[in-house]
């Protein structure tokens, strides 16, 4: 059986400056190809620790891939602690140094001596070319452990590694996985395990969990296999078990988010959708916005933070927000109505809420959010009492605001 560990070397990801995107991003890749990784290690750049660390992924794993410290300059040396380890020496590649001075002469500059040493290599190893920057990659075997190296940059990185998926890694490995999702909406993790606890666990090559992701449930069915229609038939005798008794609280099935399922359904209808937020300030619109041709679906995003934009900019009454306040089912269910006739749309969808942590009063408690959605000629509004940080109950707002259209949709 392969292992795969990850190895992110680089003393900003372990101090908390740069978020290792790198691991979680080439686990993503991985996992598409239908490839498992066991394990991320993050390490400082630091000898002793990259050491370390091999000796532990030489323990557990047979595929060890290491990011970051392929840098020109000191303080990158992975390559090299690398090649020690494992006993290879470095060899010079002509190639890569005309690579690099290309590199520097399309940019009208003057390759430096401190690049030099991107340009060798342990001994047998394979080079990953770097079309982005001027440190390649490579990969060698050396009992029976696979060894790569990639550059830290995400940029130089993701065709590199994509690369090396198709050329060395795919055809490799027998058992391959494949994950597909139950998305739920309207239920807790909990009521949601509850309700199928006898089908959670590990059963026959299948994999069930429930997680909470972007706010919602997600009950994720992961497959082994050594085909991919082997797996697919395996995964959905569960899932259509799981499908049967969380029914009303399905809302997809596949693993695109919701803003994309949302993007499809509006597309299909041939509507706008215009936006008119409070306490979201923008990141419905965003959020929309997110998708590849939101001009297609997307009109207006008006941010109507003041009852004085609420009224001139959407025609939101005055009488309104002086009698149940900004923040009530009646504003929300007016901005709504307002922005999609204002703009001309077919769905108005509005946000108004307490954010906190500051704001809230006796009957307005912070986390309480209305959700105003108008389709055509009909309007709808829902209260939502959210818990958590500003920040949260703001994203939480957005993911419920979401849901909810893609339930009237
Ligand atoms: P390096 O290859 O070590 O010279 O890395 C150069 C840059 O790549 C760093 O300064 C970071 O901005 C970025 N980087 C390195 N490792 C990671 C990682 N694991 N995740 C995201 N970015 C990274
Ligand atoms: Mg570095």
């Amino acid at each position: 059986m392969n292992k795969i560990e990850i190895i992110a070397v680089g003393n900003e990801i372990v101090y908390g400056y740069t978020l290792n995107t790198n691991s979680t991003w080439m686990s993503a890749e991985l996992e598409k190809s239908g490839i498992e990784v066991c394990y991320h290690t993050a390490i400082r750049d630091r000898q002793d620790d990259i050491n370390q660390a091999l000796n532990i992924a030489c323990s557990r794993a047979n595929i060890i891939i290491l990011c970051g410290g392929l840098g020109p300059t000191k303080d990158d040396f992975t390559k090299e602690e690398v090649s020690n380890y494992f006993g290879l020496e470095l060899c010079y590649h002509q190639q890569t140094v005309d690579d690099i001075k290309n590199f520097f002469a399309k940019r009208n500059k003057i390759m430096g001596e401190s690049n030099l040493k991107q340009a060798y290599f342990p001994k047998g190893s394979t080079i990953i070319p770097n079309h982005n920057g001027t440190a390649p990659g490579c990969y060698f075997e050396q009992n029976n452990i696979l060894v790569a190296l990639f550059p830290g940059p995400p940029r130089e990185l993701h065709p590199m590694f994509q690369h090396f998926i198709k050329q060395c890694i795919y055809d490799r490995l027998e058992v391959k996985c494949l994950t597909e999702e139950i998305r739920l909406y309207g239920i807790g993790e909990s009521e949601a395990a509850n309700k199928i606890d006898d089908l959670l666990g590990i059963f026959n090559q299948v994999e069930i969990a429930p997680y909470i992701q972007d706010g919602y449930v997600t009950i994720r069915l992961k497959g082994y296999g050594k085909t991919k229609e082997e797996i697919k038939t395996n995964i959905n005798t569960h899932k259509s078990n799981i499908i049967e008794r969380l029914q009303p609280f399905v809302i997809g099935e596949d693993s695109r988010n919701i803003s994309e399922l949302i993007f499809d359904k509006i597309k299909l209808k041939g509507y706008k959708i215009s936006t008119a937020e409070s306490c979201t300030g923008g990141m419905l619109a965003a959020r929309i916005v997110d998708n590849n041709g939101a001009s297609e679906i997307f009109s207006e995003g008006l941010i109507t933070y003041s009852n004085e934009a609420k009224t001139k900019l959407i025609g939101v009454k005055a009488e309104t927000l002086d009698q149940f306040g900004a923040v009530s089912i009646e504003v929300a269910k007016e901005m709504a109505i307002g922005v999609k006739n204002t703009t001309n749309s077919e769905i108005g969808i509005s946000t108004t809420g307490i954010a906190g942590p500051t704001g809230a009063t006796a009957d307005k408690p912070v986390g309480l959010v209305f959700i105003g959605i108008a389709i055509n000629d009909t309007s709808y509004a829902y209260k939502l009492n959210l818990i958590g940080s500003r920040q949260e109950i703001r994203k939480l707002s957005v993911d419920h605001a979401l849901h909810l259209l893609y339930k009237l949709l």
